[in-house]
């Protein structure tokens, strides 16, 4: 069975390029019929809240993605102290006793040289009595990763067969001088734990691959299957930033859009897939494939966002809209058909609506007033149908000799006091000649 993970870190609430992995992840769990495992990154105690992880878990699921687990990794720390022991005991994590500053140094001193700044591994040949004197100054270790300096090669599902040459590195830190782990080392022994067999992640993780596989290596775990995606930009090109919470998902979903809508625009931007109304998640699952994200960039466009979500809205049913037309008092299969057309965001609706309900200040140029006098007086009696608006302007045509914009412009004006709006024919119908009569001058 194949499993995935979609593993945010919860220091800020999820944006559109957060839910692109969300939904890559779970498009391909439903694809492969696997499991979909939610785990939260909260291990830098600082900035991590349960807050946000709380508000992750609801733009999830209103995205439309329920997880088949949830793991928080301030939970697990038992798991990776173990896999710490087994790499100190290996020979594979070692304990670093620099400074900030003193690295900075180090790092000018090669830049001057002309040599890449990675860390020298000074610390690999401290004896005992050194390590002793640094605790003894009150210094607390970090420690670092011994990388093997081969080059790490995988195919990913994205981007192909890939090398990331390690010996270009630095040793990483796993451990923060003040016993806490970075990502690196609890993301790698969680996926071996919970057996995840793709990681399907941002391609800013490229080079982490390369350090984690050697991690799982060293562990005995087995290696998943990667893939690395484009990342999601905004419309300037920038990468969407948690911390300022620009147009996050909470954002998306207090503006009124459709989750879907939100959710085709975070994953098909930047695929060879257009962008167009699905049905469900289910039915992009069936149809994009993890080769048919492109490699360049996938640039997010508000203004498509507005034409996805009207024609997501243009063909919603009556019975999938009845529960939000019931919370608004719209009920009525009729007046959907008819006002959604014209909707953009669902919400617009209710100030459609007043088309039908009133009021209504209708709008009457000077030139048309004989010429919409006669219109009143031309109203077919009741009953009306969706003919009644050829026979209404039939006679008024062959009465005035008006024709197309000319004829029909100053009774949408009077009838509904704008120039645009939903089709005429119907709206008559549901309007009635009572208030057709009322608004006519
Ligand atoms: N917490 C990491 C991130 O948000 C997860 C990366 C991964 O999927 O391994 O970038």
């Amino acid at each position: 069975m194949t499993v995935v993970r979609w593993a945010p870190s919860p220091t800020g609430r999820i944006h559109l390029g957060n839910a692109r992995p969300a939904l890559l992840n779970w498009f391909f769990a439903r694809r492969t019929g696997g499991r979909y495992i939610l785990r939260m990154d909260d291990t830098d105690l600082a900035r991590s809240t349960r807050e946000f992880a709380d508000g992750i878990e609801v733009d999830l699921d209103w995205l439309g993605v329920k997880p088949d687990l949830l793991v928080r990794q301030s939970e697990r720390t038992a798991l990776y102290d173990t896999a710490r022991d087994r790499l100190i005991a290996a020979g594979r994590l070692y304990p670093c006793y620099e400074t900030e500053e003193e690295l900075d140094r180090k790092r000018a001193r090669a830049r001057l040289l002309g040599k890449p700044p990675i860390y020298d591994r000074a610390a690999l040949s401290l004896s005992e009595e050194d390590r002793a004197k640094y605790e003894a100054e009150g210094r607390q270790p970090h420690w670092r990763f011994k990388l093997d300096g081969r080059p790490v090669q995988f195919d990913d599902l994205i981007k192909g067969p890939q090398t990331v040459n390690t010996a270009s590195m630095s040793d990483p830190v796993l451990i923060r001088a003040d016993g806490s782990y970075l990502y690196t080392l609890p993301s790698v022994v969680d996926d071996i734990d919970l057996a995840v067999t793709h990681v399907i992640r941002g391609e800013d993780h490229v080079s982490n691959t390369g350090t984690q596989i050697e991690i799982i290596e060293a562990l005995g775990g087995t290696v998943p299957t990667f893939a690395h995606h484009n990342l999601l930009t905004d419309a300037e090109g920038q990468g969407f930033s948690k911390r300022l919470g620009s147009q996050s998902i909470a954002d998306f979903r207090d503006q009124g859009y459709e989750p879907l809508a939100v959710a085709i625009m975070a994953t098909l931007t930047g695929t060879s897939l257009p962008i167009e109304p699905f049905e469900s998640l289910d039915a992009i699952a069936e149809k994009l494939e993890l080769s048919m994200i492109s490699h360049g960039a996938a640039r997010f466009d508000p203004t498509e966002l507005n034409g996805l979500n009207a024609r997501l809205l243009h063909a919603m049913s009556y019975e999938e809209a009845l529960p939000r037309l019931t919370s608004m008092g719209l009920e009525g299969e009729a007046i959907w058909l008819l006002l959604r057309e014209n909707l953009v965001r669902f919400a617009d609706i209710a100030e459609l609506s007043k088309l039908l309900t009133g009021p209504v200040e209708p709008v009457v140029a000077e030139e048309d007033r004989e010429f919409l006098a006669l219109a009143k007086a031309l109203l077919p009696p009741e009953p009306w149908d969706e003919n009644t608006w050829g026979q209404w302007t039939g006679a008024l045509k062959t009465a005035t000799g008006r024709k197309g914009r000319a004829l029909f412009m100053p009774l949408r004006l009077a009838l509904t006091g704008r120039q645009d709006g939903p089709e005429l024919k119907s709206l008559l119908v549901l309007l009635g000649r009572r208030a057709c009569l009322d608004r006519l001058p």
